[in-house]
């Protein structure tokens, strides 16, 4: 008997699993695992999510012209060029459908994110991975993996999870040396919590060039997760090609409402920004001063470092009995560690006392 078969190499893949958001017999679990934000999203972004409850019997607006306005104010890009997603992974996803498929490659870096080699397998072509320095891409060894069967290269910058990033030199450097058929897509998911002059998101490099695609979330600074949310902006004819192959309404109109009210809102971005730069050092220091590893980031996460993978397993455990959920990195190639987000206060206090205990 024969039976239906996917294409090649889907089976081979392995599913992204998410952070959790419950635990049994915990009320109010502290959620350190997906890299949310603490501080949710700007009220006004709620307020135009319920406003959108009287309208759900219509279609969205499938070019998603206010959202895309309201991006193109904030961060000074062409409007036309923006493709808005739901969330950046299906930005992801349609990226490589668009360009790869089975015989082409997708390069990426050792510890980079995983949806990148996950769409590719999807998609029928192969993923490969350059070695990081110190958990770090390493540009010349992304230029080694690129060849003749290279139509992607995929950079997180900041990365997720390693938290480490490539200074605006570093990037173009990579850029410079693409062939001009292979598309450089930046993920600048975690740009907004950077505080270092050396950095760059990716646009300018976007305005310059034909072959290089930025993609940005709703889902980090933004704290619209749960909407599912998230933008390109790309050379006109990636823009072009994405809005042949996307969903005619592939943004609800909920995601739309919100996301315009939340990029507006800046004092809110500011808040939750500032919050950022005071727990993340907090977080790093209380890890350290617990023999704890913490890998240098600029995003709203600290990739935890322990002996060995059965240390983080145990510390992961533990932390999990007390109702503090964190990630475990096995599915990254980093075992020995644990992604822990930056929180709120009470958060912050209450997953370094129960690290305390268990490690004290
Ligand atoms: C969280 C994250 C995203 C966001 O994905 P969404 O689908 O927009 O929620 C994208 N890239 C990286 C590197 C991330 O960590």
């Amino acid at each position: 008997m024969t039976t239906p078969a996917p294409r090649p190499g889907i089976l081979e893949l392995d599913p992204y699993v998410g952070g959790l958001h419950i635990v049994d017999g915990v009320s109010h679990p502290l959620v350190l695992a997906s890299n949310e934000s603490p501080l949710g999203p700007s009220p006004k972004a709620l307020a135009a999510y319920a406003k959108v409850a009287k309208m759900l019997h219509r279609y969205p607006d499938g070019d998603c012209l206010a959202l895309r306005r309201a991006i193109s104010r904030r961060y000074g890009c062409d409007a036309e060029n923006v493709v808005c997603g739901n969330g950046s992974d299906e930005l992801i996803a349609m990226l490589i459908r668009a360009y790869a498929g089975p015989g082409d490659e997708v390069v990426h870096s050792r510890h980079g994110f995983l949806m990148y080699p996950i769409s590719a397998r999807a998609a029928g072509a192969t993923p490969v991975a350059a070695e990081e320095v110190n958990l770090t891409a390493d540009v010349d060894a992304l230029l080694a993996k690129v060849g003749a069967k290279t139509r992607l290269v995929f950079l997180a910058n900041p990365n997720n999870p390693t938290g480490s990033y490539i200074p605006a030199a570093e990037l173009e450097r990579l850029h410079a040396g693409l062939p001009g058929n292979v598309l450089l897509v930046v993920d600048s998911a975690y740009a907004e919590y950077v505080g270092r002059n050396d950095y760059a998101d990716g646009i300018e490099l976007v305005e310059a060039h034909d072959n290089v695609v930025m993609i940005r979330t709703f889902s980090k600074i933004y704290g619209l997760a749960a909407l599912r949310l998230g933008w390109a902006y790309c050379p006109p004819a990636v823009t072009d090609v994405l809005n042949r192959i996307r969903g005619p309404f592939n943004v609800t109109a909920p995601a739309q409402a919100a996301g315009v009210a939340a990029i507006e809102d800046i004092e809110h971005t500011d808040m939750s920004r500032a919050h950022n730069d005071t727990w993340l050092p907090w977080l790093a220091e209380r890890l350290e001063g617990l023999g704890v590893t913490a890998h240098p980031s600029v995003g709203n996460f600290v990739l935890a470092g322990f002996a060995d993978a059965d240390a983080a397993g145990a510390a992961y455990e533990v932390l999990l009995q007390r109702g503090v959920i964190t990630r475990l990195m096995g599915g990254y190639g980093l075992p020995q560690c644990l992604r822990i987000t930056v929180g709120t206060e009470d958060e912050m206090t209450g997953l370094i006392a129960a690290l305390g205990e268990h490690l004290g």
